[in-house]
């Protein structure tokens, strides 16, 4: 798309911004692709309105007030650049948008102060898990409750796991393959510690021995997605600082976390280019590596959800199904709609409720109509909307449970 924008005038990514907007041009090929568009039917609702929306506010041509709801209302889940013929790098264009236009908006009071708990407990585990034990013990009183945390409500697990404290270094079992180091997450750790702890497991079992570096914190993608840029900055370079480089790889199992790692270049500059590329989803690496199972069967039939930041986001889709189906006695089927977001998207259920719940309550039809015995996900976000969505429908767990699950059950 031509464009007339000041690149110099829009901050340290104008020059990011401009390029995905003249790299569209607004053939509509991701239309059908887009969540929201899906679900809202407006065309200021799809990439294509959005990009042109986002290229008349930068060229001044428009005011942003009128783009707002539009921008706010993306998922950021970057189907449409899968989708997209002319290589189109939507995220070099709406996490940049949003962190250029928060400082010129004003939010409402209510808005603020949302934002200012998501911000200042969700990325810290204590505060997090103070907060849940806070939202469970509410829970029962929800309807004399304001309505607002209604979906912060449904996304609660059934109880607050016990808290697990992970080591400094886990030892590979046998020979040792590669050494790693994993990212833990924040609120991972807090709602199923049980995901780390069975890919730890996962990855001794195949030679790996893990690092988890004690001074990590959350990735920032909470920030960069709401235009949190200065916090998006510190979390980027407190990761930087704080794992080792004597590995062969970093590994993430929250496809959100992974996705906003390789984003570290664009977020804190050239500096973070050697952490980012060692950075790599824990079913890509075990793939690569050579997955060894036991010659055992245990029949199951798995229906695979990507998580959007998995397969968008770092465009890996083979890697989880080569592993499973490793296993003698997997089989595997697929969801109608793959490429579609199930409504997680970081704090966007919290924040767009509605939306959230009708992309849940269609993934939960399409999840069921795959007639599998559990669902398997590479996401904490999406395993919480799934959950809440399919209830005692369909187990859903992580793809590492899983295999941890199998490993030791035939081992
Ligand atoms: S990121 Fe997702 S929701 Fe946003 S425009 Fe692209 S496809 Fe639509
Ligand atoms: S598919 Fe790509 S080029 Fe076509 S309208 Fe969408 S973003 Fe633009």
């Amino acid at each position: 798309m031509k464009h007339s924008i000041p690149v110099e005038q829009c901050g340290h990514h104008g020059a990011a911004m401009a390029a995905a907007v003249q790299a569209c041009v607004h053939c509509g090929f991701c239309l059908p692709t887009c969540p929201t568009y899906q679900v809202m039917g407006e065309e200021m609702d799809s990439p294509r309105g959005r990009i042109t929306l986002m290229k008349q506010v930068l060229e001044g041509k428009q005011p942003l007030e009128t783009a707002l709801p539009h921008v706010d209302a993306c998922l950021g889940c970057l189907s449409c650049e899968t989708a997209c013929p002319s290589g189109v790098q939507y995220r070099d264009l709406i996490s940049p948008f949003r962190a250029w236009a928060e400082p010129q908006r004003e939010r409402p009071r209510m808005e603020r102060m949302r934002r200012w708990m998501l911000m200042n407990v969700l990325p810290y585990r204590w505060r997090m898990a103070v907060a849940v034990r806070l939202g469970l013990m509410a829970r029962p009183f929800r309807e004399v409750l304001p309505k607002a945390l209604g979906p912060m409500f449904d996304l609660l697990p059934r109880r607050l796991p016990k808290r697990e404290v992970l080591r400094d270094l886990y030892e590979a079992k046998g020979e040792r393959r590669a050494r790693v180091a994993l990212l833990t997450g924040c609120s991972q750790q807090v709602l199923a510690p049980e995901i780390n702890a069975a890919t730890i497991r996962v990855l001794q079992s195949q030679g790996v021995e893990v690092v988890v570096p004690r001074r990590q914190e959350c990735c920032g993608a909470l920030a960069w997605h709401v235009g949190d840029e200065a916090r998006a900055v510190k979390s980027a370079k407190a990761n930087v600082a704080a794992f080792p480089t004597d590995v062969d790889a970093i590994l993430t199992n929250a496809a959100g976390c992974g996705s906003t790692l390789h984003e570290y270049p664009l977020i804190m500059g050239d500096e973070a280019k050697a952490f980012a590329a060692k950075v790599q989803d824990v079913a890509q690496f075990l793939d690569a590596l050579g997955f060894r199972v036991p010659d055992k069967e245990r029949k199951v039939t798995v229906v695979m959800q990507d998580a959007c930041h998995l397969l968008h986001g770092q465009r890996v889709q083979s890697a989880p199904r080569r592993l499973l189906a490793k296993f003698p006695g997997v089989t595997i089927r697929e969801v109608a709609d793959p490429e579609l977001c199930c409504g997680s998207a970081g704090s966007y259920n919290l924040e767009h409720p509605e939306v959230a719940a009708e992309l849940g309550r269609r993934k939960a039809e399409t999840l069921l109509a795959a007639k599998a015995d559990v669902c398997v996900t590479g996401n904490i976000g999406c395993l919480m909307q799934l959950r809440f969505h399919l209830g005692v429908r369909l187990r859903v767990t992580h793809t590492m449970v899983l295999v941890d699950e199998y490993l030791r059950d035939l081992g």
